[in-house]
């Protein structure tokens, strides 16, 4: 259910990138601030690691194979999910306990 109280701020304020993406990536070796490797690409059929990164700071993710880039966690989420905005809000605050 979208809640009134459940927007985009509220997400990214509650939810670090760091550890949204240690969970979602479980294979990448991430530290904690700015650019990381992110492992293999979720997005395209990837088998050379290098070539994703994800930013720990802000939540923002590129691949310089396939090209998806996106600005934060919402953003990723809508893509690998295949999600509308709303429903991401929704997805990451039901994952991560954020009503
Ligand atoms: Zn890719």
């Amino acid at each position: 259910m979208f809640n009134k109280k459940l927007n985009a701020d509220y997400i990214k304020r509650s939810l670090l990138p760091f550890d949204f993406y240690r969970h979602e990536l479980p294979g990448a070796t991430l530290k904690k601030h700015s650019w990381n490797d992110g492992g293999l690409c979720c997005f395209h059929a990837d088998n050379k690691p290098g070539s994703f990164r994800v930013n720990l700071t802000t939540g923002a993710f590129k691949c310089f194979s396939c090209g998806i880039a996106g600005g934060d966690v919402i953003a990723f989420t809508m893509a690998v999910y295949g999600l509308e905005f709303v429903e991401a809000l929704a997805k990451l605050a039901d994952d991560w306990g954020l009503i």
